[in-house]
């Protein structure tokens, strides 16, 4: 059967008789279920959480290796495909998402039986037999790809909007048609002309057309089409202002360097880094739910669980009491419970009371905040250093001479002015 094929159940087909044979197979099996349930139970091993006893019929041939875009994580994953079907989705052994980086301190143990990554060189021959981790929406993938309603072809409207009346039509078609409008919208020969002379700083009519695909997980594609083949620096709005922006801006302000480089993303600062869960002491999770939904999330989950075992404290912070939460340790003996149910949208009036409160009581790391750069950081052996304390920032201009002014929203880390 065609996996698109819907089968109604019971069967219209199905006559008396055969309902009763299956009806009659069903009884006995509710009857005899947890008996059957029970000596099955103790004949299977108990499988730790995160095993996945790879198939016993498979063959180095019948996986593929490749990356999952489920989400933005694009951890590794292993497809088992038969007969040009994809019959099952696992982690890849060979992907530091889906195995542990640090899992082969054993050089005495194949990493076969560890929790290891598979070194490179492992041949498939060997490796198929080995399975990564991968979330429950990894896995659903398969869903996606055999979706009777995925959208496997441009789509035209023919219709009045909302009137759901769409048309397939061609790629070919559809890049002519796309291409015929933007020539109508910004003509050729108006491209290298300034939007406002005015304004110089809006740059060239080409800027006019933006890109925004939300979460673009071929960003690198679509730059190289957008920006460096048209030419607009609004190649790539995609939703990060409203998800990750603070992650940058905190990874940002405690990483700025006024010397590095400003072509660099960022200006000198270094946002795209993620925590040290396992070199942490106590973690706070505020609006994140790495249990779920971080990313990568099958890396940051394996890691908090170690934490966890390895004695470390979490609290998580969420009007849901999600998978984060329900795993949360709190500390005993300081009244501090494993999760704090705020009510939706109040998260800024906790985060301000909880700032108020620091300062109050002087809980702040003072020496930490004394170092506003990255020399004075260095002098004092902290890796990190944060300005942000300071809302006025001392500067040098072009002659070597100090002075200071207010800074800017980009300097204080609100804003990184490319892509946040
Ligand atoms: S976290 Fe899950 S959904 Fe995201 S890329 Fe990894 S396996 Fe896929």
């Amino acid at each position: 059967m065609n996996r698109s094929e819907k089968k109604e159940w019971p069967d219209p087909s199905m006559n008396r008789r055969t309902f009763m044979k299956v009806s009659g197979t069903l009884a006995a099996w509710v009857i005899g279920g947890p008996l059957f349930t029970k000596s099955r139970l103790s004949a299977t091993p108990l499988l730790v959480t995160g095993e996945n006893p790879a198939d016993a019929i498979e063959t180095a041939e019948d996986i593929i290796y490749s990356v999952c875009q489920m989400c933005h994580s694009r951890c590794g994953l292993r497809a088992k495909v038969k007969e040009g079907i994809l019959l099952k989705l696992d982690g890849n052994p060979y992907h530091p998402n889906n195995r542990d980086v640090n899992g082969n301190e054993r050089p005495d143990i194949s990493p076969l039986e560890t929790d290891g990554r598979l070194p490179y060189d492992t041949p498939p021959e060997v490796a198929f037999r080995s399975l990564g981790r991968m979330c429950l929406k990894g896995q659903s993938g398969i869903q996606t790809l055999y979706d009777p309603y995925r959208i496997q072809h441009p789509l035209k409207r023919v219709g009045p909007r909302n009137s759901g009346k769409w048309m397939t039509i061609s790629w070919e078609q559809a890049f002519s048609e796309i291409a015929a409008k933007i020539n109508v919208l910004i003509p050729p020969s108006d491209r290298d002309e300034y939007i406002n002379p005015a304004i110089p700083e809006l740059g060239k009519k080409r800027n006019q057309l933006a890109f925004a695909p939300g979460r673009s997980v071929e960003k690198e594609l679509s730059e190289r089409i957008w920006r460096s083949g048209w030419g607009t620096v609004n190649s790539n709005l995609d939703h990060t202002s409203i998800c990750e922006a603070t992650r940058h801006v905190a990874n940002g302000l405690i990483t700025w360097d006024p010397k590095g480089s400003q072509n660099s993303l960022g200006g000198g600062r270094i946002e795209g880094w993620q925590p040290d869960i396992l070199g942490a002491e106590f973690l706070l999770f505020f609006g994140a739910n790495p249990l779920e939904a971080d990313f990568p999330m099958v890396g940051m989950a394996r890691n908090l669980m170690q934490f966890k075992r390895n004695g470390g404290k979490y609290v998580a912070i969420d009007p849901r009491f999600n998978n984060t939460a329900a795993k949360a340790t709190g500390v005993s003996g300081q009244g501090i419970p494993p999760w704090i149910p705020i009510l939706p949208g109040t998260d800024g009036a906790l985060a301000m009371g909880m700032i108020h409160w620091i300062i109050e009581n002087k809980k702040y790391d003072a020496q930490y905040l004394r170092n506003t750069d990255k020399e004075a950081a260095l002098a004092d052996g902290e890796p990190t250093w944060s300005d942000a304390t300071y809302l006025v920032g001392k500067f040098t201009d072009i002659q070597g001479k100090p002075f200071f002014r207010y800074v800017t929203a980009k300097e204080a880390g609100l804003s990184n002015g490319v892509t946040v």
